[in-house]
């Protein structure tokens, strides 16, 4: 499990988490909701220590790591392998085809051999519907097909979490929809995602946790169900802009 505790991280004078305490289950698909500047990023950054927070604790399957100093490389090591991230903006090597994209990770941590590497590579590339393009370079791909060979990427690195911060905010809606299509796949195997979206269908049908944020606060921590038929007046105000 992943667990958050008085989590605090600012930037200079400003408090961008403010006192951050969750709990996620393994196995579990969470969606972080907020408004934009509500903090899911800087969140989901905190949970791989792409951000260092001030003050807190995160604890991860087994590892604990308390803020206040700084972190060795070892903590940060320890921590880092049991995520993997997503972003919007897909962050392919141009150079590369989708096949090296997938296996380079593998080999640079010394997992595995290139041979491996490159069959794992190629069995996460037919798992996210690409097992014709493995030799496509990124420039030649759609960007929903760009997103899936980063989604494969995540994967091969085998991460108890694997964090998506807006992966289909770039694509238009049927590219997007097949990027959605897979991420339903993971969470139907039972994978740990946490999720940042603004694509509400998913987070009411495939959510098991909404996490809603405001000003670096939880304002929701909860079931799915709850969270849209909530009554809290700043919750309506932002579900009704996609009613
Ligand atoms: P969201 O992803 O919900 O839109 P972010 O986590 O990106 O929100 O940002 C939350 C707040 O933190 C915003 O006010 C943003 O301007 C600020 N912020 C994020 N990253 C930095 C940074 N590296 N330096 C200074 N301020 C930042
Ligand atoms: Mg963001």
């Amino acid at each position: 499990m992943l667990k958050l505790e008085d989590l605090t991280k600012s930037f200079e004078a400003t408090t961008v988490l403010d006192n951050i305490s969750l709990d996620l289950e393994s196995g579990e698909t969470t969606v972080i909701l907020g408004p934009s500047g509500s903090g899911k990023s800087t969140l989901l950054r905190c949970l791989n220590l792409l951000e260092t927070p001030q003050s807190g604790t995160l604890f991860i399957e087994g590892d604990l790591v308390e803020f206040g100093g700084k972190l060795t490389d070892e903590q940060v090591r320890t921590i880092r392998k049991h995520s993997a991230m997503v972003f919007q903006s897909f962050n392919l090597f141009p150079h590369y085809t989708a096949l090296q994209n997938v296996a380079l990770a593998p080999v640079l941590n010394g997992k595995m051999n290139k041979k491996d590497a490159n069959k794992l590579a190629s069995d996460l590339l037919d798992k996210v519907g690409l097992g014709a393009k493995k030799d496509s370079y990124p420039d030649n791909l759609s960007g929903g097909q760009q997103q899936r060979v980063a989604i494969a990427r995540a994967l091969a690195v085998s991460p108890d979490y694997l964090l998506f911060d807006e992966p289909t905010s770039a694509l238009d809606p049927e590219l997007e929809a097949e990027v959605i299509g897979v991420l339903i796949d993971l969470a139907r195997e039972k994978r740990s995602l946490v999720v940042v979206t603004h694509n509400m269908a998913f987070a009411q049908k495939v959510a098991d946790r909404i996490v809603f944020l405001e000003g670096g606060h939880v304002l929701y921590n909860g079931r799915p169900e709850g969270f849209f038929s909530s009554t809290n007046e700043r919750i309506r105000r932002f579900l009704n802009i996609f009613e």
